[in-house]
């Protein structure tokens, strides 16, 4: 099944849902870029609002723009005036002081931040947007949330998807390394995540569709066959890369959350984002903090393995000591502690009477939650892989250092209320050991 088939209509599951997706073509073609005066004529809109950064107007704003010249299409542009532009209220502000209210769609040019301030523009106008992708770095193209900044904090905001995604092989395929590299690690984290969604299915009940899990890791094995070719700039590698992003975020609305593609690796990458934005230190790529994340992750499911805990013992689990929490967390997320705290407050995921219930249940299924555990790969499978195609695999190879790795995996968790392994290690009072553990690996 080509991964666009699921785009034509409402699919019936055998999970009870009918899966749907908001998005009317994707097109991951070379000279794909030749074909945005076309899309906007079938789709009847007029005049688009265009936004592009300098590297993005080289890498494929310029020939956008030329295209519909050619065709005498009209259009506005706003370019980003920043290197790194930061999708906060000052960029926000700009662009919306430039928009040209007669324009009738938005289309960004470019990868992470574009694709989220275009689609919080045109969600907030009212109008729908096309993303022209420059780099295959990251799997939120599909999605429907913006992730913005605000009060230097990061905050997602529930928007639409695009209408179009155009993704011109010529263009991403010769995107840095960096970005390829990083794109790959975000789709490696499916890995983990997958696994923790399982998890979460098992112990409290949480929604699961086995569908949505085979599409998406059928296009994760896809990208790693690929993976001595990803680092060439081969466009059937970059291709099999770019539908696994996409295919990530059709899976997102398929289950109507983010669940299929976000895990506990996607929580410590979280982490480190926030902590690098409070301490302000250049930020790392969210690929590339995924695939790190994901390596550690792995290991702390080796490590739960390799324990060999016996149904009985676990029944008697005691709650880890919560009497400095809220302190801890004060300490620990300064500005956006208040937020995580009224999180705990409605949600008690720490709660005795709550841990009690799922040790219950964990000692119970205990033999089918180590099936699941045994299927995913070893830690060391996973580095060598993101080595493969020369992306980082360990934290201090990004200049993360052993306490932010501690802290990552005792707090991340924190952040959302969704079931992973670092909750499950937290209900087995094992979380503290084994961010202890991790947090020291390489050091020796
Ligand atoms: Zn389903
Ligand atoms: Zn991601």
């Amino acid at each position: 099944m080509d991964f666009k088939d699921y785009l034509e209509k409402p699919v019936p599951c055998t999970c009870g849902q009918v899966h749907s997706v908001g998005i009317k073509a994707i097109e991951v073609e070379a000279g794909a870029l030749n074909r945005v005066p076309f899309l906007l004529e079938q789709d009847g809109f007029q005049k688009p609002f265009i936004l592009f950064d300098t590297n993005t107007y080289q890498a494929a704003g310029e020939k956008v723009l030329n295209v519909l010249d050619q065709k005498g299409f009209p259009y506005k542009t706003h370019l980003l005036e920043d290197l790194e532009p930061v999708p906060n209220e000052t960029v926000l502000g700009r662009i919306l002081m430039d928009f040209d209210p007669s324009c009738d769609l938005v289309m960004g040019i470019g990868s992470g931040t574009i694709n989220d301030l275009s689609r919080f523009l045109s969600y907030q106008s009212g109008r729908e947007y096309y993303i022209v992708a420059t780099a295959p770095s990251m799997d939120g193209y599909a999605s429907k949330g913006a992730a913005l900044i605000l009060d230097n904090l990061k905050v997602n905001f529930p928007c639409h998807a695009p209408r179009a995604i155009l993704a011109d092989l010529n263009v991403i395929a010769a995107a840095p390394q960096g970005m390829i590299a990083a794109g790959f690690g975000d789709v490696l984290g499916k890995y983990t995540c997958l696994v923790d969604w399982k998890l979460s299915s098992i112990i409290t009940g949480e929604y699961y569709c086995d569908q949505i899990v085979q599409i998406t890791k059928e296009s994760l094995e896809k990208t790693i066959r690929y993976k001595d070719q990803l680092g060439t700039g081969d466009q059937e590698a970059v291709k099999a890369l770019m539908e696994a992003l996409i295919t990530a975020g059709i899976a997102m609305s398929y289950a109507g959350s983010s669940r299929p593609a976000s895990g506990s690796e996607h929580h410590l990458s979280h982490f480190w984002e926030m902590r690098y934005l409070l301490e302000e230190r250049t930020p790392i790529l969210h690929g590339t903090k995924v695939g790190i994340a994901a390596v550690l992750i792995a290991e702390l499911y080796q490590y739960l393995l390799e324990e060999g805990l016996e149904p009985e013992t676990i029944a008697k689990t005691a709650p880890p000591d919560g009497q400095n929490w809220v302190q801890d967390i004060k300490d620990v997320f300064l500005a956006a502690a208040p937020g995580v705290i009224r999180l705990e407050e409605e949600v008690q995921k720490n709660s005795v009477s709550s841990h009690k219930e799922r040790i219950q249940v964990i000692a119970q299924r205990w033999t089918e939650i180590t099936e699941l555990l045994e299927t995913l790969p070893p830690a060391e499978y996973m580095a060598d892989l993101l080595q493969s195609v020369g992306a980082p695999a360990r934290p201090w190879q990004v200049g993360i250092d052993g306490e932010l790795v501690q802290r990552a995996i005792l707090y991340a968790k924190e952040v959302r209320h969704r079931y992973t392994i670092l909750q499950l290690l937290w209900d087995l009072d094992l979380l503290a050991d084994y961010a202890l553990r991790a947090s020291s690996l390489g050091k020796e």
